[in-house]
């Protein structure tokens, strides 16, 4: 009888450990950078393979509208002549850009938000096969009230599009760039 009871104790060590092991496995599966630190990539392996490559090319037909400016973003219109073509985007960018716009105004209590400088790019000012001509990427800063740009929010910024649901995020120069799935 002691013998069994023993047995039993060690069968009960055993799966404690093996939980304990599963649990710290499953935090470092799923450990989501804070912040991103200038070049970093999430996740690894390339936007194509995270967010499929670039086949068609987008029209403001195929495309959906995104409010220009309100609480959570805005967008900085480079284009001339009043192009509003960066306000375009697919559906599910633009649910991601909202999330995304959410998470920055509860972060720092209203203070910021997103500043949107690219997004749907009908212009081919990117290189290669860029996610832009999809409408499925955006590139963004962090701006005060006063449209001021603030670099040191910008790891955070990277961290929260994840959070946010981006399926490829990364902290390119200057900027956040963060692309989604078809
Ligand atoms: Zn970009």
């Amino acid at each position: 009888m002691l013998g069994f009871g023993k047995q039993n104790i060690n069968i009960m060590k055993k799966s404690f450990l093996i939980s304990i092991l599963s649990v710290i496995m499953l935090s470092v599966t799923f450990a989501q950078p804070y912040t991103l630190s200038k070049n970093q990539k999430y996740p690894s392996g390339g936007e194509v393979s995270n967010c499929g490559k670039v086949t068609s090319s987008a029209s403001t037909m195929t495309l959906t509208n995104i409010a220009y400016c309100n609480y959570s973003h805005c967008f900085k219109f480079e284009e001339a002549g009043g192009d509003l073509s960066d306000c375009y985007m697919t559906k599910r960018l633009k649910s991601k850009v909202e999330k995304l716009g959410e998470l920055v105004y509860n972060e720092w209590n209203g203070e910021y938000r997103i500043l949107i400088t690219e997004a749907w790019d009908n212009n081919k000012e990117h290189s290669g096969n860029s996610l832009h001509y999809e409408g499925r990427a955006v590139d963004m800063v962090v701006v005060d009230a006063a449209n001021i740009r603030h670099p040191e929010k910008m790891g955070r910024l990277g961290g929260l599009a994840i959070e946010a649901g981006f399926e490829w995020v990364w902290y390119e120069k200057n900027h956040i760039h963060a692309s989604v799935k078809k």
